[in-house]
């Protein structure tokens, strides 16, 4: 199936996209990958009157590490390059696992991070990564440049804090400690399929051998992705074992807000996310010790 018309606009830089959207409106979009816009477009869910292409633009693309060490990735930069890049292996080991679950190679050739964040998709990946780390993500718009941190960007099913006409620049992912514990995993009908659910998981050791930070992030479990805080909660001030993480599973369970649909029951979900951040709690500790 095909699209319907659209007019096609290539600017070469943020300044001249954003001029185009403020003079198309509401009907424009911006094109990414292409990988969840244009499936849209061949169903008629999005029938955008002009398509406002941001690969061409070089300034959205890229990975650095700055002097403090933090990750920044263009919201342009493919998934796929986020896979290959071994600084980014280096730099979020955890951001790194969890791409090769995105989709399929050829998906993950067009795809972009920022087009994920953009869309959104509460059984995404990146999204996940992004809350879980605590990232930044870069905006610029017609009322200038700012940066909405990750708990505030996801705001509902295919919704964020995205206002009209703004475009995702940057992402920049705090500083990654190398002693750092961390897993990732998913359950999915099929390898390449949207997950039913998802964990990312990760846990800091102070001096002592307890646990001072922790993240835990839940994807396919609710409207956005989900930060697991009761879950991390109970692993702060206790020392890494089996018992600490069934008990904090147990925890994260609850804060989980799955639906049931065609791929699974609400009870499968909840039921798998225990099971999976019990799992992704123990790799991270078995990894590291
Ligand atoms: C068969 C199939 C399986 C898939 N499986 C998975 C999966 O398992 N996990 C997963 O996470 N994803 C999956 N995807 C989605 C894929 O990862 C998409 O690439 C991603 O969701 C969107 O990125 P994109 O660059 O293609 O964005 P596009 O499709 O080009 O754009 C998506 C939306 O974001 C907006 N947008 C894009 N970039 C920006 C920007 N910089 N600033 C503001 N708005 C922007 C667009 O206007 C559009 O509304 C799958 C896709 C397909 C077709």
């Amino acid at each position: 199936m095909k699209p319907p018309k659209f007019d096609y606009f290539a600017p070469d830089s943020v300044e001249r996209a954003l001029a185009l959207i403020a003079e198309h409106g509401d009907h424009a979009r911006f094109l990414a990958g292409g990988q969840s816009l244009v499936p849209m477009m061949n169903f008629r869910v999005a029938t955008p009157s002009a398509l406002i292409d941001l690969n061409g633009i070089a300034d959205l693309r890229g990975i650095r590490i700055d002097d403090e060490h933090r990750l920044h990735i263009g919201a342009m930069t493919r998934t796929r390059e986020i896979e290959m890049d071994a600084q980014i292996a280096r730099a979020n080991p955890l951001l790194h696992a969890a791409v090769p679950n995105i989709a399929h190679m050829q998906i993950r050739n067009r795809g972009t991070i920022g087009g994920s964040l953009a869309h959104a998709d509460p059984a995404a990946e990146l999204p996940a990564i992004v809350l879980v780390c605590g990232a930044a993500i870069q905006i610029v718009g017609p009322g200038g440049r700012r940066s909405v941190g990750a708990m505030d960007f996801f705001e509902g099913i295919f919704e964020t804090a995205l206002r009209d006409g703004e475009i995702i620049s940057e992402i920049v992912f705090p500083t990654w400690p190398a002693a750092r514990s961390w897993a990732f995993d998913e359950i999915s009908r099929r390898e390449g399929d949207f997950a039913m659910v998802g964990i990312a998981a990760w846990f800091d050791l102070d001096a002592s051998g307890k646990i001072s930070a922790s993240g835990l992030a839940a994807i396919g479990a609710g409207d956005t992705p989900l930060r697991l805080s009761s879950g991390e909660q109970i692993l702060i001030g206790r020392s890494p074992g089996a018992d600490v993480f069934a008990r904090a599973a147990e925890a994260a369970a609850t804060d989980l807000q799955p639906a049931s649909d065609i791929h699974a029951s609400a009870e499968y979900r909840r039921e798998v996310g225990e099971v999976l951040v019990q799992r992704c709690l123990q790799t991270a500790w078995e990894r590291s010790s």
